[in-house]
Parts: C-alpha cells; sequence; structure tokens
C-alpha cells in the first residue's frame, strides 16, 4: 500500500506506504536516566520552581500548577512590538506537576486522576482566555526523551498565546457549518458507519486512529457533536478518561510502551462559530526527516486500519 491521504479534520496531507517499515536500521538510542534525588518537581524541592497558582495541599500535595521557570512566552514582555513581521511573544506559560511520583506512568494512572486533571484543564482555559489578548490556549504533554520532554517526573505544559497558530486556524475552519454542512459532523457519521479505525465508543465521544496519521498508530479521542470542553461535565469526563487510560494501556502492551505527545485541541470560546475540542495521541514511533522537513508531508509505514486493529487486541475490556 502506498497512497497520499488528506486529513479531513485537520487539513494535512501524509504518505502512508506499508513497505518502509521493512527497512533496515542500523541505529540504536540509548537514553540514560538521572535517579529523582536532584529532580525539581518532586515534592520538598518547592523553592525550585515559582510559588504555586493551584495545588490540592500542603505541604503534602498530589498535584501542583506553576508558571514555567523558562517560559515560551512571557506575562511582561518588553519592548512591545507590533508590525507585519513581528510579534511579541506575550502571553503565559504553566508546568501542571501531574502526580508527586517521580516515576509514575501515564498508563497507569486511574479514571479518578484523569478527570482531575481534565477539571484542571477546564479551570485553566477559563482563567487564561479571560486574559487580555489571549488568543490560543495550548495545553500537551510530552512523555519520554523522543516525545520531548527534558525532565522525568510526569508533567505538562499549558501555554496561553497571543495569535492562532495556522494549523489551529485550519481545524477550526473545518469545524465550522457552512452551506455544504460541517466537515467534522459529516466525518465523525462516516467513521463511525466505517468502523476500520474505530477503537471505543461512548454515548458522547468517540476514538479511532487517524485516517491520516503522522505518526504510526496515532488515535484521536472527538466527541459526537459539537460541544465545548470547559463545559463538559462529570460522566463526559468520566468516559473521556477511561478511553484515554484504555488507550494508553493498549499503546504501551502494543508498541512497547512507546513516548508520545498528548494534545487538546479546543476551539477557543471568544468570538469564533462552533465550539469543538478534540485529544491527539501522537506516538514518536518514526522520527522526521528530510521529506517531512522540506514537504510537510509525514510518510507513516503503519496503515491506520492495521493500527486499529493491533491497538484493538490489546484494548481493555
Ligand atoms: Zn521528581
Ligand atoms: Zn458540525
Amino acid at each position: 500500500m502506498a497512497e497520499f491521504r488528506t486529513d479531513p479534520l485537520r487539513g494535512h496531507t501524509v504518505l502512508i506506504n506499508s513497505q518502509r517499515g521493512n527497512r533496515p536500521s542500523e541505529f540504536t538510542l540509548n537514553i540514560n536516566t538521572p535517579d529523582d534525588s536532584n529532580c525539581v518537581f518532586c515534592r520538598g524541592h518547592e523553592d525550585s520552581t515559582p510559588p504555586s497558582i493551584e495545588q490540592d495541599g500542603t505541604p503534602d500535595w498530589n498535584w501542583r500548577l506553576f508558571p514555567n521557570r523558562f517560559p515560551a512566552v512571557l506575562e511582561y514582555p518588553s519592548p512591545l512590538v507590533e508590525n507585519e513581521f513581528t510579534q511579541t511573544a506575550v502571553g503565559r506559560h504553566e508546568v501542571l506537576v501531574e502526580t508527586a511520583h517521580h516515576y509514575a506512568q501515564p498508563h497507569e494512572y486511574g479514571v479518578e486522576q484523569w478527570v482531575e486533571i481534565f477539571q484542571i484543564w477546564q479551570r485553566r482555559l477559563r482563567a487564561l482566555y479571560a486574559v487580555d489578548g489571549i488568543q490560543y490556549v495550548h495545553i500537551f504533554r510530552n512523555q519520554g526523551y523522543r516525545g520531548g520532554a527534558t525532565l522525568v517526573h510526569p508533567h505538562q505544559q499549558i501555554v496561553a498565546l497571543p495569535l492562532i497558530p495556522e494549523v489551529i486556524a485550519r481545524r477550526i475552519k473545518i469545524a465550522q457549518h457552512d452551506s455544504t454542512g460541517c466537515q467534522h459532523c459529516t466525518w465523525i457519521e462516516r467513521e463511525t458507519f466505517d468502523g476500520a479505525r474505530m477503537l471505543e465508543k461512548q454515548d458522547e465521544i468517540i476514538a479511532f486512529t487517524a485516517f491520516a496519521p503522522r505518526f504510526p498508530f496515532e488515535w484521536q479521542v472527538y466527541p459526537k457533536s459539537h460541544q465545548c470542553f470547559e463545559e463538559l461535565e462529570g460522566a463526559t469526563l468520566r468516559a473521556l478518561a477511561g478511553i484515554l487510560r484504555n488507550g494508553l494501556i493498549s499503546l504501551k502492551e502494543t508498541c512497547g510502551n512507546p513516548d508520545f505527545n498528548l494534545v487538546l485541541f479546543s476551539v477557543p470560546f471568544r468570538g469564533v462559530g462552533r465550539r469543538l475540542w478534540a485529544l491527539d495521541i501522537l506516538p514518536r514511533i518514526s522520527t522526521q526527516a528530510g521529506f517531512e522537513w522540506g514537504t510537510g508531508v509525514h510518510i507513516v509505514s503503519t496503515p491506520p486500519e492495521e493500527a486499529c486493529r493491533r491497538l484493538r487486541a490489546n484494548w481493555p475490556s
């Protein structure tokens, strides 16, 4: 199989070529991880980070949220510049330490632990969109070295931006209804009917392997209708937590505990049409090289229909 596919919900094009998986590889990579003795995210080292914005107890907290000591965008930058090609990077950059346990793995988290994390996301989305000038709030989790994590201790990042990045703008546009209908609603119906990529269905949300994945075994969770993430209630958050937990367990079993990125997409609630959210899980099994950097087209060697069959075989029931 060798075919180009365009993602119906995100707009990018990829190349799926199952023969590429048979290429020989001569390289090995060994990552040495330090122990927890000097970890700035462990309990007792709170002085090594900025003070908490929120935490769930003192001193024995289970999670902490605080400003990033090395922010990508600045709360009080100077000078302020805005012209055709330059815009000052004003915004907020926060870190959520998910657990006090240095060696915890995300596939081990229980449903209630994920629900608590999603509720923190809801509060931060509300709080950060209320800040003047914030256009998009990006929430993500980097797992492992290949996922881009620089510290082992389980954590996530929340970045509030003064602009809407191009890939987000494209995704927001796809989620809107026009005279021909809505690509989101049409595609969700099609995925449900087709079933070749379906991982799990709940009342309001579904999970499937991405039609046009950028990484092998990439999968996504979408609501069936147009929902606002900040307004999801307990039962839906629990369903979402259950799906995420099942998927992370299956990914670990199927692919040998790969590094990954977990990304929330969420249409901002100011000034744009229909609301929508999605979770993207991007296993960092392949790397991006000259072809990807030069063309923007990712080559993936595992067709998503095969990835779905293999993930489903290990999916907890
Ligand atoms: Zn730690
Ligand atoms: Zn729609």
